[in-house]
């Protein structure tokens, strides 16, 4: 079955994100690309894992706040699954 390549999209490495549904490229960290998820997602998706797993944030709130704003300002939706760790994020801040 034959794909159809109307664009470029999907060459150098670029994809979508399946999380925020942004284009993104790969970043050749490895992980995230595995997945579908852009970096970010990749790191929020850790991060919602680790809150789960031990109630706290892996990193920083204010790295967690970052990962939204990079999100958001590609024009990305992150969507209500990372609820808890913004809001953990903002209350720990
Ligand atoms: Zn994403």
């Amino acid at each position: 079955m034959a794909r159809k390549q109307s664009s470029n999209f999907g060459r150098g490495g670029a994809y979508k994100c399946d999380c925020c549904k942004r284009a993104t490229r790969a970043t050749g960290r490895g992980d995230n690309e595995h997945v579908g998820l852009c970096a970010e997602c990749y790191d929020l998706y850790g991060e919602e894992n680790h809150l789960a797993d031990s109630g706290e944030l892996y990193s920083s709130p204010a790295e967690v706040i970052r990962l939204f704003e990079a999100i958001v300002a590609a024009g990305g939706k992150p969507g209500n699954k990372f609820n808890s760790v913004l809001s953990k994020a903002h209350a720990t801040l």
